[in-house]
């Protein structure tokens, strides 16, 4: 609990040390990096010590114009006093000065707060007192330099104006460097003074408490400055969570070769392989490893570097394991061989890692499978069923250079050099590798429409490698082997045998972000392990990735209420889904079976015929065609149900409307020229999608309706005969109905059709009878509309489009707009509209199931794939949800969470 500084006071400041006042628990009031220091320093582990400024000093600090609170000084001086006492230093002492480390940190992570000011306490005076006490004088200085130079450009802010002039610092750095020899620290840091003075005409503050509450300010007023709104809107975080100010007492990873900075992952976050992971630099401090100065080292030489400080690493990572459960991304220093933890917080990591370590620590009993299900993103399983290099192509090439397997994955395309011609040539069609020296935030536009993501430098923290396991992207970092050359447009790749390749802008490449391998040209893709072991074309043995889905699956089905189906229309779409573990299909679009080039020349002749009579020869020839796809589709669900739509699009979406088509058209029909083009003619509507089709078709043409309900009952009634157990349970779904009459007619048809059709073949089916709701009128009547359907499925499509009033194919003029004066909160074909298409949905759940308590409720729409909007369809109780067959898996697993989300 939180001690209270002054005794009675509300307490502001928060120790971390020898006394332990918070805990990971208290994100909200210490920040992420505050309350995860806490808690590494309450279990144990060697944390430097230090206090946290609460997010409600922030808070009172914007409510009072910049003003504390009362007693914050003396809570401040206090936890000061207690840290002097526990380092056995004095903040400003000449002699024996305590250093300190000024830090931000909101609940979440957020780029574009204030940078840390490392070395804070350091003066004139106390750097002497520095340069003693370590017996280095460049080394104190060299500290006093970079203080002086942070806090000048983040307190002072002494930067760059604009974008043509030169950092200021670095300028000066650069002069002092070119002159040769080693660096003057001392002369450098008198520079670094005078150019404050020169800029901000005061001298730099030398008075070490002037210069806590400068820094203190600074933290509390970026988390209004502009990068830092900018970024909260994006993220949707609120402007009153506040930040919390870390303030610790430093530690030097640049006090000679026994001393190291680093960053590292518990987990490999690329692969999620359970090995430490990350890199280092010896004799560094802090910000130099993610500023890319010098190349970090894989952390695996540390071994031999520095093998204490390794093994005690790798039992400070399972110690973080342990206790924080999860995958930790940690910073770390060694100071003369002893080490510190300086921060640890929940890794991010790619969707293959999300997966395997989810499943990995479930075994290693670190978490229960319920637990796990929650750690993956749903979206993840997809990776582990992205096609793969096909191990024969590959092995015929041989790989030209290697770098840090960043992103897994396989990707071929044309090389480019800049953010620019890679959004060109995706335009075109192309597909792009992003080759760059080093990435930055500029190149993320190029870096979201590339397949892959090559970089010459950087390592596992570099921007390039932090994308990549956002986006999932396939990435190889820090190829040593190459060099970009951005002037003459051309990659250098030095192999082994020191030979040289040139490539240039436009030649083919391919990465292998899981071995890191770079191959010149394209190779050839196959499926993914996870695909060929559930076709029965490798053994399951052979693939680690099988065993992580399969297992993640099983778990998944043990805990959704939700069943699956997948919308398809072809035997091969049904068994691809049902391969991918579709219980069903929810959605199967009959038009699709009459594009096909032997059957839309039937389809036309039955749409242009000029009475009832022509139009059902022109369907008796449709007949077989329709029959036998049915067949196809039934026989591949063997016993699974199968949602059938009757027809729905507008006609005139078969008919062709240029001349010499119909021309030639009118010659194969033996229709007159004339006729055919007045008959086409005539079906022109306004608003096709708001006109004759749906229902309305077959309420117009019952004949049609009575075609399709016999192909289907024929089909079922052949297959039934083939093999009785694995007979599919048809359910007929009638669009776009907004009346219950123009249901009920359509009802009758099928109902009289499909009796007919039992009592000539002699075969029972049964089947159900149902609608899709997707004309808000059905939805807001849907208690009527139950009296004559035995199910509904929510087409969230059209629904969305006619609740809202939207064209999904015309919001693309002004959809940025929309987005960017965030009058959506996201679009709303690929989450559902919950405050508003989610009300017509519960609406007509409650009314159907008031008339028909059992009635069966599905989703049929684009939604029925997406993991929010199933996270809806569960809370309202539908009962299965329908998506394309890719999107099974990732289905299945929102499913579960949905389900584990509302224990
Ligand atoms: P960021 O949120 O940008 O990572 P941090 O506050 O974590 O900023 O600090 C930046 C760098 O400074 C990190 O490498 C961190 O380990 C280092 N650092 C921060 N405080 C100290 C300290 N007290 N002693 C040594 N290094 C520190
Ligand atoms: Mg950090
Ligand atoms: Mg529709």
């Amino acid at each position: 609990m939180p001690r209270p500084v002054v005794n009675g006071d509300h307490p502001y400041v928060f120790a971390f040390g020898a006394q332990t006042d918070g805990g990971a628990e208290m994100r909200e009031l210490l920040g992420g990096k505050g309350a995860n220091l806490a808690e590494m320093a309450k279990i144990g582990l060697p944390v430097p010590p230090g206090f946290t400024l609460g997010t409600e000093v922030c808070n009172y600090f914007y409510d009072h114009e910049g003003r504390y609170p009362d007693t914050l000084h003396d809570q401040v001086s206090a936890a000061l006093d207690e840290l002097e006492e526990q380092l056995g230093k004095r903040f400003g002492d000449p002699n024996n000065p305590l250093l300190i480390s000024v830090r931000s940190g909101a609940r979440e992570s957020m780029p574009g707060m204030m940078d840390t000011i490392l070395n804070l306490g350091l003066n004139d005076e106390t750097v002497e007192g520095l340069a003693h006490e370590t017996g280095n004088r460049s080394f104190a200085f060299d500290c006093y330099r970079r203080f002086i130079h942070m806090y000048g450009d983040v307190v002072l802010g002494v930067h760059a104006e604009g974008e043509s002039e030169e950092e200021p610092f670095d300028l000066i750095y650069r002069s002092e460097a070119a002159r040769g020899g080693n660096i003057d620290f001392v002369e450098l840091a008198d520079r670094y003074k005078n150019l404050i003075l020169e800029r901000t005409r005061e001298p730099f503050p030398q008075n070490v408490i002037d210069q806590l509450w400068g820094a203190i300010g600074s933290v509390f007023g970026s988390w209004r400055n502009d990068r830092a709104i900018l970024y909260r809107q994006r993220y949707g975080i609120p402007a009153t969570w506040g930040t919390a100010v870390n303030v610790q007492g430093m530690v030097f990873g640049n006090l000679g070769e026994n001393s190291a900075t680093g960053v590292a992952f518990t987990r490999d976050p690329a692969t999620g392989e359970n090995v430490l992971y990350g890199e280092y630099l010896l004799d560094a401090q802090g910000e130099d490893v993610v500023a890319g100065i010098r190349t970090p080292r894989n952390i695996a030489e540390l071994v031999t570097e520095m093998p204490e400080s390794f093994e005690e690493l790798l039992g400070i990572r399972d110690e973080l394991e342990q206790h924080f459960r999860d995958m930790q991304d940690f910073e770390f220093t060694i100071e003369r061989g002893k080490l510190y933890l300086l921060q640890t917080r929940n890794g991010k990591r790619t969707g293959q890692a999300a997966v395997r370590i989810a499943v990995e620590m479930q075994q290693d009993g670190l978490m229960d499978d319920r637990t796990a299900l929650l750690k993956v993103p749903a979206e993840s399983i997809d990776s582990l069923l992205v096609p793969i290099f096909d191990p024969q192509a590959l092995s015929a090439n041989e790989a030209v250079a290697h770098g840090l397997p960043a992103g897994p994955g396989a990707a071929s395309g044309k090389i480019v050099f800049s953010s620019d011609s890679a959004c060109l040539a995706a335009d075109r069609g192309d597909k792009v590798i992003l080759c760059r020296t080093e990435t930055s935030p500029d190149d993320l536009k190029g870096m979201l429409v590339s397949e892959g993501i090559l970089t010459a430098r950087g390592g596992v923290s570099s921007h390039a490698a932090l994308v990549a396991r956002q986006l999932g992207k396939v990435c190889i970092c820090g190829a040593s082997g190459v060099t970009i050359n951005y002037e003459d447009r051309v990659l250098v790749v030095e192999s082994s045998g020191g030979k040289q390749i040139v490539l240039r802008e436009g030649d083919d490449v391919s990465l292998d972000g899981s071995s890191g391998a770079i191959y010149v040209g394209s190779i050839k893709n196959i499926d993914s392990d996870v695909h060929q072991v559930l076709t029965g074309r490798l053994e399951s043995t052979a693939s680690q990735n099988f065993r992580l889905f399969e297992t993640l699956m099983t778990w998944a089905d043990r805990h959704r209420r939700l069943k699956i189906r997948t919308n398809a229309d072809t035997p091969d779409m049904a068994d691809q889904a049902t391969t991918l573990g579709a219980e069903g299909i929810g959605l199967c679009r009959t038009e699709h079976m009459f594009f096909a080039e032997d059957r839309i020349d039937h389809m036309r002749k039955m749409i242009l015929a000029a009475n009832e009579e022509q139009r059902r020869e022109a369907l008796a020839e449709l007949l077989p065609f329709q029959r036998r796809d049915f067949y196809g589709l039934f026989k591949a669900m063997a016993g699974r149900p199968v949602t059938i739509r009757l027809l729905d699009p507008p006609l005139n979406e078969f008919l062709p409307q240029d001349e010499d088509i119909q021309t030639a058209l009118a010659e194969r029909l033996e229709m007159g020229v004339g006729f055919v083009v007045d008959r086409i003619e005539a079906l022109h509507e306004q608003n096709p999608m708001l006109g004759c089709r749906g229902c309305r078709l077959g309420i117009l043409y019952p004949e049609i309706t009575e075609m399709q309900t016999t192909a289907i009952f024929e089909a079922l009634a052949e297959h039934g005969k083939d093999d009785d157990a694995l007979i599919v349970r048809p359910e007929i779904m009638v669009p776009l109905v907004g009346f219950r009459s123009e249901l009920a007619d359509q009802v009758a048809i099928v109902r009289r059709v499909a009796d007919e059709v039992m009592r000539s073949t002699g075969v029972e089916i049964e089947y159900e009878v149902g609608t899709m709701i997707e004309v808000p009128r059905a939805a807001i009547t849907a208690d009527e509309i139950a009296w004559e359907a035995e199910f509904f499925s929510f087409g969230t499509n059209d629904l969305t489009q006619m609740a809202l009033g939207l064209s999904r194919d015309d919001m693309g003029s002004f959809f940025d707009c929309y987005t960017s004066k965030e009058i959506y909160s996201g679009n709303p074909f690929s989450t559902i509209d919950e405050i508003g298409v989610g009300r017509l949905i519960e609406e007509a759940v409650q009314r159907g199931r008031a008339t028909r308590p059992d009635l069966k409720l599905g989703i049929c729409g684009e939604h029925g794939g997406d993991p929010a909007s199933i996270a809806f369809c569960h809370r309202v109780g539908l009962d299965y949800v329908s998506c394309s067959p890719f999107r099974v898996p990732v289905a299945r697993l929102a499913a579960a969470q949905a389900a584990l989300q509302e224990l």
